[in-house]
Formats: structure tokens, C-alpha cells, sequence
């Protein structure tokens, strides 16, 4: 049993044919990002063709999980009943190590929000919200390791 930070209630997100082997990794706390294997850009949302060179060929790379808080706000309103006691939390732009620039926007948690500051180090924390989904949300690097 992983840690728990949002509710059962939240909206699920929607795979699609191109996003479904991404989060097959996401259940398997795996963090990945599809590289095209013809010019070895990176992107994110997984897509049906690189933006760069326009092959269809990809693959999905392992990243380390570690990252750094390139943006983020704080949200105190709770945009679903469900989140009434979970406010305020952090939804921060992540800047992905070894991604080839790729950021991912999610959540940063086990801190107080007050204490969030762009360039703060994370690393993900795997939040499994049900059998076959887990999210991917990033906690402060703390000092001397992970
Ligand atoms: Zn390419």
C-alpha cells in the first residue's frame, strides 16, 4: 500500500491508444517519457508522431524520477466536494530529469505549500489510486538523498 494524498473521488484520467503504454508504466511506478528513436526528441503527452521529425517511430524511456519544481500555484479552492479537506495543495510544472526538457504537471506533496519555491528538487511519489492506476505526484528530495 502506497500513501494516499487525493481522494478515491477524483476525476480518472483517460488513456488513450497513444497515452495507454505510459500509464501501464504509471501502474508499474515506472516513470517514462516516449522518446522518438529517429532524432531522440522527447515529448509529453505521448503522441502518434514525433513534432520534431515527424516519424512515427518511439519508444518509452526510464527516467530517474527525480526533477525540479519549474512553476506551481496553490490551490485553495475545492473544485470537487472531495477535496474540501485537502486544500490547499500544490500543482506544479516539473522539469524532468534526463527528459530532454519534458515538464509534467502534477502535484507536490508532503510539504507545507508555504514552503514550495521554484527550483525545489522532487522526486516522484507514486500514488496508486486504484489496481491499474497509478499517478505520479513529487515530493522534496530531502537533504543527503531521496
Ligand atoms: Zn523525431
Amino acid at each position: 500500500m502506497t500513501a494516499r494524498w487525493f481522494p478515491d473521488e477524483m476525476p480518472v484520467p483517460a488513456a488513450s491508444a497513444e497515452t495507454v503504454g505510459w500509464w501501464e508504466a504509471a501502474a508499474a511506478h515506472r516513470l517514462v517519457v516516449q522518446r522518438c528513436t529517429d532524432c531522440g526528441r522527447t515529448r509529453h503527452p505521448p503522441g502518434p508522431v514525433c513534432p520534431r521529425c515527424r516519424s512515427a517511430a518511439a519508444e518509452l524511456a526510464e527516467l530517474p524520477g527525480t526533477g525540479t519544481v519549474y512553476t506551481f500555484t496553490v490551490v485553495h479552492q475545492a473544485f470537487i466536494p472531495a477535496l474540501a479537506d485537502r486544500v490547499p495543495y500544490v500543482v506544479a510544472g516539473v522539469d524532468l530529469d534526463g527528459a530532454g526538457g519534458v515538464r509534467l504537471v502534477s502535484n507536490v506533496v508532503d510539504v507545507a505549500p508555504e514552503d514550495v519555491a521554484i527550483g525545489m528538487r522532487v522526486v516522484v511519489a507514486w500514488e496508486d489510486m486504484g489496481p491499474e492506476l497509478a499517478l505520479p505526484r513529487f515530493r522534496p528530495v530531502e537533504e543527503g538523498g531521496t
